[in-house]
């Protein structure tokens, strides 16, 4: 077989082999294609703007002042594509405002997908003696529709027990959910800065392949994780430092019926936590270095032991293992002992829970979404205002997805209602929780 062909030689063989296999697996996927007329006609004589670069002065790199592109004006833009990102998106849209979903890298799902986190932890938990679902809503809907797919992509959730999902099919759904929903999508898209009006969000600045372009929103959604948007905005916070891992999977081991796992014979692991700070770009990269080393070095001991002679290195995290770095101060701050007594908020947006046997939950009131000084913005997920012990619980990928399910109705309320965040009517905002199927107790 001659190894260059033409595209279309190559999409019919492609069509055809796919038929006959389902998929391609051989060496008509080796990248040696001649250029097509359509591909040399595309391309285009061009020199950037000098003007634009960053420039020395005396020793120092400065950054001259530039007008920013911007790409779209919407009333929500949610920033991170993560549990919590995904959720706020799609809770937004249910109100029918037009919402933006920016995510720095191409999928979905966060620490949970591109993480390989795959424990669905604290779906449910015991509340006075009986299991409960405590997460529902787009977490809910999320394991329906894996399970719907059918086996290999969740594991039994029905009995009670937490699930443990599929990176790939999560991504896949995810992406769904969100192109069903109609916010309009940036992928590959870094959010950098906060737009300010005064102390005031006005959106946000992301850098892509385009550049450096703007979205400017009534209310922004800070779904990073790691609060990227609120502490530009000038938000108060507490930073904090703490064990970073990195999770893989194994595959081709023999069944063992005692591991929960989507596809038989594939088992997740973490690489030992290490201490680093999840916003400093050197410690990022000793670990991501060191951890991935460490994986190597327990997966040739894996492969030694009997039994695991045809195990293989399935798939290391393309998300590093960063559990906690801003925690936002908002206008609750949630303290676990207060936090795990029922009646210690009238604001509850939802329960977050440990695991199915957890006998204490954690009760999230609205405030721990709302910073304290700066207005438009709205935290959610593993970056709310809380202390280490709540976080615990709520970073968690279900109470994510329920904070994330609460800031975006909540945006979306106060662009309906013309007020700020911290003005949201809390009666409002509950009822409509309720009706698209959040638990509050
Ligand atoms: C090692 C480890 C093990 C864990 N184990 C479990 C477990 O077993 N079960 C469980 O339920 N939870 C577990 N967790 C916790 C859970 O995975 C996370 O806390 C949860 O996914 C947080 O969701 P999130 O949406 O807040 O943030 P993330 O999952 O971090 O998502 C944030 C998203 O925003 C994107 N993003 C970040 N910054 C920007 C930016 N500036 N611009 C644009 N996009 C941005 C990211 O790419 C990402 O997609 C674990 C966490 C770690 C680190």
């Amino acid at each position: 077989m001659k190894n260059s062909c033409s595209r279309r030689e190559f999409i019919n063989r492609l069509g055809l082999s796919s038929v006959a296999a389902g998929f391609c697996a051989n060496s008509l996927f080796a990248d040696q294609f001649s250029p097509t007329k359509d591909e040399i006609e595309s391309g285009k004589a061009m020199t950037n703007d000098r003007n634009k670069s960053a420039v020395l002065k005396g020793g120092r790199i400065m950054q001259p002042e530039r007008e920013l592109i911007q790409k779209c004006d919407v009333d929500v833009l949610v920033v991170g594509g993560g549990p919590a990102g995904v959720a706020a998106a799609i809770a937004a849209r249910k109100l029918g405002v037009n919402v933006a979903l920016l995510e720095r890298y191409g999928c979905f799902g966060g620490l949970f997908t591109a993480g390989l986190v795959l424990l669905l932890q604290g779906t449910f938990s015991k509340v006075k003696g009986e299991t409960v679902q405590v997460a529902r809503g787009v977490n809910e809907e999320l394991i329906k529709r894996l399970t719907a797919l059918g086996s290999n992509c969740i594991t039994d959730w029905k009995n009670g027990k937490d699930p443990d999902a599929d990176p790939e099919s999560s991504k896949y759904v995810l992406s769904e959910m969100v192109r069903e929903s109609g916010a309009k999508v940036f992928l590959h898209s870094w959010g950098v800065d906060a737009v300010m009006d005064g102390d005031k969000v006005k959106g946000a600045v992301f850098e892509s392949k385009s550049g450096r372009q703007a979205i400017l929103a009534k209310i922004v959604v800070d779904a990073s994780g790691d609060g990227d948007i609120y502490a530009a905005a000038g938000a108060e916070y507490t930073k904090y430092s703490r064990y970073i891992g990195l999770v893989y999977r194994v595959g081709g081991l023999s069944p063992d019926k005692k591991v929960n796992s989507p596809i038989k014979g594939v088992r997740w692991g973490g690489s030992g936590n290490e201490m680093g700070d999840g916003l400093n770009v050197e410690d990022l990269t000793r670990l991501e270095m060191d951890l991935r080393k460490r994986i190597w070095d327990s997966f040739e001991k894996t492969k030694k032991a009997p039994g695991n002679e045809n195990a293989f290195l399935l798939d290391v995290a393309s998300q590093l293992g960063v559990r906690i770095t801003r925690l936002l101060k908002g206008v609750t701050h949630m303290a676990y002992d207060t936090a795990v007594k029922p009646d210690s908020y009238k604001d509850i947006i939802g329960i977050a829970s440990k695991s199915p046997s957890a006998k204490n939950q954690v009760y999230i009131p609205y405030g721990a979404l709302v910073p304290k000084t700066v207005d438009n913005v709205i935290a959610a997920g593993r970056c709310i205002s809380m202390d280490l012990n709540s976080a615990e619980t709520c970073r968690l990928i279900p109470a994510c997805f329920t904070t994330g399910m609460a800031a975006g109705t909540a945006a979306a309320l106060a662009v309906k209602d013309n007020c700020t965040p911290r003005d949201v009517n809390v009666g409002k905002l509950q009822g409509i929780l309720k009706e698209n199927g959040a638990y509050l107790g």
